[in-house]
């Protein structure tokens, strides 16, 4: 049996049965046998079947986001948030189906086309952060393109991707096609992995898994995205609108208690601005409102697990510049933390995955660059100045799949997103996340 808890109580919320290789073997089958007829669904069907889910996830948009809140302990208002863009993301691929085509190429003796054609079955493979976000980014695509699939979950947050599965079925999207294996990743992620009638395993989950799964879907010759950890970096300039970098520099580490991939957890700063900033960044800090997910005004939640917990601290031992505050009682809590450190220690080196930040010093614009790229990660990144040549120059340089400029956001649903470096490879969202799950196919037709 799985166990669910709420992190904010420590309490149990879902005993849930634990599938197997049989259970993941079962779901694997039943999308093959869904798959030449979906396949075959003419793609104006297809889009209404994924607008309809779309419409399904906006009207059940409360009941997710309590779900998605409960188990992830996500401020409730932040869990709604993501809940409108799921719907966003299955009314962007619902309007792609027909829009993904080929086309024809001039070539000697005939006419040569290309088609977009479905992978088969693919394995989708969902960590504990954003459950049903980035279940939504996976299967939007994927289900547009006419593959069926077997998701799944993490073992920790399975509720919201079984209700998702539930009302895929209620919009109309046929049995098979959709296959919520919620269970252990030692176990169905690695089945899923293994398994020959797998296509495909899009992936998103820590650096160290994906790179076991790549060895892994090598022995089929599977095709992989892998979207993995990060170690991003916010860099501040002298000349940025110091104010409004610091006040929202928090937010880039802090959100989702800082278990978000994006995390701008590396906060570079120029020397001649240090002192300022700091004092900015800790008062912006001190005012992230901590407490009870259900709270509409709670802006940070705790975090994922007791042993992620013991994971997080470890990384706390340097010269901290600010701790927060954290409610009595039960729940996963950790303060913000803000740590003054150098780019090579451990803090600035390793994915925290936690409200912990490094705050560090740069002399220049060649030495801010070396900073941001001196890392094993390159998934998001921002820049902040008022000098727009220098704002590109940094962004041109810095190696890194989404960066943002005077701005921290990375996601977009019309956007691609994705990672260089140990980040992974393979872009989701927008009309880029459509190749991930279509193969290409060319054919000559000879007019000789
Ligand atoms: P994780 O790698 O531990 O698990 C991710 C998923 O893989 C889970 O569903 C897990 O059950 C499964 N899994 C575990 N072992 C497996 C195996 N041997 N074979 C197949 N599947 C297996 O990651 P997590 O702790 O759930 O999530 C946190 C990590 O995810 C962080 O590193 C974070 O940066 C990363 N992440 C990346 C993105 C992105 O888009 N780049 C987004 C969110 C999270």
């Amino acid at each position: 049996m799985i166990t669910v808890l709420n992190p904010a109580t420590e309490e149990a919320i879902a005993e849930l049965p634990s599938p197997g290789v049989e259970e993941t073997d079962a779901a694997v089958a039943a999308a093959k046998a869904a798959f030449p007829a979906w396949r075959a669904v003419a793609p104006g069907d297809r889009g209404r079947l994924l607008r309809r889910l779309a419409t399904l996830v906006e009207e059940h948009g409360e009941e997710l986001a309590r779900i998605e809140s409960r188990n992830v302990g996500k401020p409730i208002s932040g869990a709604r948030a993501e809940v409108g863009m799921v719907a966003e993301v299955f009314h962007f691929y619902a309007g792609a189906v027909d829009k993904h085509h080929g086309e024809t190429i001039p070539v000697a003796g005939g006419v040569d086309l290309t088609f977009r054609e479905p992978l088969g079955v693919v394995g989708l493979i969902v960590p504990w952060n954003f459950p049903l976000n980035i279940a939504s980014w996976k299967l939007g695509p994927a289900l547009a393109c006419g593959n069926t699939v077997a998701l799944k979950p993490a073992e920790l947050t399975p509720l919201s991707a079984l209700r998702l599965g539930e009302l895929a079925l209620e919009a109309g999207i046929p049995e098979g096609v959709v296959n919520i294996v919620a269970g252990k990743g030692s176990v169905v992620g690695q089945r899923l992995v293994e398994h020959p009638d797998v296509a495909k395993i899009g992936f998103t989950g820590s650096t160290e898994v994906g790179r076991r799964v790549m060895e892994r879907a090598a022995a089929t010759i599977k095709r992989v995205t892998l979207e993995l950890g990060g170690k991003s970096a916010n860099v501040v300039f002298a000349d940025a609108d110091l104010e409004k970098a610091a006040a929202a520099a928090p937010y880039a580490v802090f959100d989702n208690a800082g278990q978000d991939c994006c995390a701008r957890s590396r906060i570079f700063v120029e020397r001649s601005a240090y002192d300022r900033f700091l004092e900015l960044l800790v008062e912006a800090t001190r005012g992230i409102n901590v407490g009870d997910p259900q709270d509409e005004a709670t802006e940070m939640g705790p975090l994922i697990s007791a042993a992620h917990r013991e994971t997080v601290a470890s990384f706390v031992d340097g010269n901290v510049a600010f701790r927060g505050d954290v409610p009595d009682g039960p729940g996963f809590w950790f303060p913000c933390t803000l740590v003054e450190a150098t780019n090579d220690d451990r803090i600035a080196r390793e994915e925290v995955f936690g409200p912990v930040a490094a705050v560090i010093p740069f002399e220049d614009e060649e030495e801010a660059l070396q900073l941001a790229n001196d890392t094993p990660y390159g998934l998001s990144g921002s820049i902040w100045t008022r000098d727009g040549a220098r704002a590109l120059r940094m962004a041109r340089g810095i190696d890194s799949g989404v960066l943002s400029v005077n701005s921290n956001s990375s996601v977009r649903v019309s956007t691609p997103f994705g990672g260089f470096k140990q980040s992974g490879f393979g872009r989701e969202l927008g009309l880029h996340g459509l190749e991930g799950y279509s193969e290409v196919k060319n054919v000559f037709i000879s007019t000789e």
